[in-house]
């Protein structure tokens, strides 16, 4: 007992270094080309967890380049392509920093828990700004909010579709009209990612509104961000991870952080543009049929599918409102009131 007493002190010792000895910002002052490893520590009543923190830097700290991965557990192919990223960058052959949060929420994907973190139940990339003081979730995304964001030239956060979403691969970024500068370097990233399908988002918050999303925190916090997203149906898909990866190196090429020899830019001359968006939620639970999947074209008032109660009676069916491409849908039977059924992208411009 007394010998569990001092281990756990010393636990807390440890832990209370990474903290307060070596935050992110303090990391980064240290001098030459380094890598470290390190964690911040998430406490709440008897809940903890951890925030894993790779930081690579070169000889000079700028530009910081952030890659976050895993704010959801079960989106694989994006925690995938930055293991494989964070081993073969030599940050000797770097110029300015990269951060790198390989996995933002370990409990969602050590336990295989799609959308949410099991130790409070709620969803990391609806919990931006966060909160010092909050739940496990809260404490995560204000430590992404404090330490990573505001520390960041380029932030990107890399997700896919979930374990249950049928996920047309694409790069997205926020169309913040008061910050022209940024918004054109999102751009300009995006179509040096070679990711085919490029989707901006309206940008309309204020300075005091929850951003909820990480990539649109740092939007709001006057960061170039960016958001990847590829993969689907909770496995990992080679050709996701390397979409991911090359659209990676590609933008590290961009920024001057890193040069990868081994991938080649292929200039891509089919890149779509897809400002708006269409959401078809679900109208009521139950069973879901559709033939379709991402990356159809659908009509509008085209039938895309139906659901059904538990005995097999039809209760619904479900028309689009647009003329587009399925960016994502519900890829799994099961459908539930008010969930995203189908995100439809297509351009203002026809
Ligand atoms: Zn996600």
């Amino acid at each position: 007992m007394k010998n569990m007493k001092k281990a756990i002190l010393l636990m807390m010792i440890t832990t209370g270094q990474l903290i307060f000895a070596q935050s992110i910002s303090q990391i980064l002052k240290n001098e030459g080309a380094f890598r470290k490893d390190t964690v911040l520590s998430v406490k709440s009543d008897s809940k903890e967890t951890h925030l894993p923190v790779i930081i690579m830097k070169g000889k000079i700290k700028d530009p910081v380049f952030t890659i976050v991965a895993g704010i959801h557990g079960y989106e694989y192919p994006p925690i995938i392509a930055v293991q494989e990223v964070i081993k073969e960058i030599d940050p000797q052959k770097l110029k300015g920093t990269l951060i790198i949060v390989p996995i933002a929420n370990v409990e969602g994907f050590q336990k295989r828990t799609p959308f949410i973190n099991p130790l409070d139940n709620k969803n990391l990339n609806n919990a931006f700004p966060g909160s010092e003081a909050g739940t496990p979730t809260d404490q995560i995304a204000h430590l992404i909010a404090r330490e990573i964001i505001s520390n960041s030239t380029v932030f990107l956060d890399i997700h896919g579709g979930d374990a249950n979403e049928d996920l047309l691969p694409f790069i997205c970024y926020y169309n913040r009209k008061d910050t022209p500068e940024n918004t054109k370097k999102a751009y300009d990233l995006s179509l040096r990612s070679q990711i085919r399908h490029i989707v901006s988002y309206p940008y309309n918050l204020s300075p005091s509104d929850p951003a909820k999303y990480a990539f649109k925190q740092a939007t709001q916090q006057g960061i170039t961000a960016l958001s990847i997203e590829a993969g689907k149906l909770g496995t990992v898909q080679r050709e996701n991870v390397e979409i991911i990866k090359r659209a990676v190196y590609n933008m590290l090429e961009y920024t001057g952080n890193y040069k990868e020899k081994k991938i080649k830019i292929q200039k891509r001359k089919n890149t779509i543009i897809l400002d708006q968006q269409d959401y078809i939620k679900v109208p009521e639970s139950g069973i879901f049929y559709s033939h379709l999947k991402s990356g159809d074209r659908v009509r509008k008032k085209q039938l895309l599918g139906y659901i059904t109660d538990e005995f097999g009676n039809k209760k619904q069916n479900i028309f689009s409102d647009s003329e587009g491409t399925i960016l994502y849908k519900v890829g799994t039977p099961p459908v539930n009131k008010g969930e995203t059924l189908f995100c439809i992208g297509y351009s203002e411009k026809k």
